[in-house]
């Protein structure tokens, strides 16, 4: 995409007149050697300057420090790779695809949201060879930034991952409640909270907003396999000016039963 970005000239306002751009491969040699804990530095500078500054004191959304972790894959080829390359079979012309991924951790609020940190996946790092997972790349990254700002961040949300006890349990440790959302999950205890929130009477109801016509909420509280803490089920069931939709959370009660207002 860069390629064509330079061929179609995009870049032509950034540049003093008669100059010309690097081809590609050079862009892509330096990209490559450019040193990514400089600019990890720059970004734990950048917290650290932020909280001496008061920014996070009212938190990001009703009072607490809330934080999102997004996957983000940030260079890909077919034919150029260097050894820290995660690797992707093409199942039509039996080619691989050279790719780096990773996951990004930052705060979020109607205001400027401020990236916190990011960790990259590591390729090839069991007997196997498999490159890692999601999860494990998240965990560290959660560990890493819980440790650097150290009582900063009260919510994490993570919207990928499937509600498992692995995630919960690290959050748990990092004293962060996690919010992920429940889909196409297997879990008996989800099916059974799932099947008792929905024979219930809503909690709460909203009505009469601009963007919906109600939104009911519905909890429950259940124990999974594998985590000490009791976790809450949140169902939204949100009936816009068209449509009706639901959507199903599923967040860690500990320490905080009703901080959404829900
Ligand atoms: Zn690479």
């Amino acid at each position: 995409m860069l390629n064509s970005f330079i061929a179609d000239n995009e870049f032509k306002n950034l540049l003093l007149m008669g100059s010309r751009l690097p081809k590609i491969d050079a862009i892509r040699d330096t990209l490559k050697v450019i040193d990514i804990s400089k600019l990890r530095m720059i970004l734990m500078d950048t917290v650290r300057k932020a909280r001496e500054n008061k920014v996070f004191t009212n938190g990001t959304i009703d009072g607490f420090v809330v934080v999102a972790i997004d996957g983000t894959q940030t260079f890909n080829s077919d034919n150029k790779s260097c050894k820290k390359c995660l690797k992707a079979s093409k199942k039509r012309k039996k080619k691989v695809r050279n790719f780096h991924s990773s996951v990004v951790l930052s705060t979020i609020s109607d205001r400027a949201r401020l990236v916190l940190d990011f960790e990259p996946y590591r390729t090839g790092i069991n007997e196997a060879n498999k490159d890692e997972g999601e999860l494990t790349t998240a965990k560290r990254l959660l560990k890493r930034t819980t440790t650097d700002h150290k009582d900063l961040i009260d919510v994490v949300v993570y919207d990928v991952l499937e509600c498992n006890s692995e995630w919960q349990n690290a959050c748990d440790k990092a004293t962060v409640d996690a919010i992920v959302r429940v889909k196409g999950n297997n879990i008996n205890s989800l099916k059974e909270i799932k099947k008792q929130v929905n024979k219930s009477e809503p909690v709460v109801e909203w009505t009469n907003d601009a963007s919906y016509e109600w939104v009911k909420v519905y909890e429950g509280f259940f124990r999974m396999q594998n985590v000490e803490k009791e976790l809450r089920f949140v169902k939204f069931h949100m009936k816009d000016h068209e449509k009706i939709f639901a959507v199903n959370d599923c967040n860690n009660l500990h320490g905080h039963g009703t901080r959404y207002n829900l």
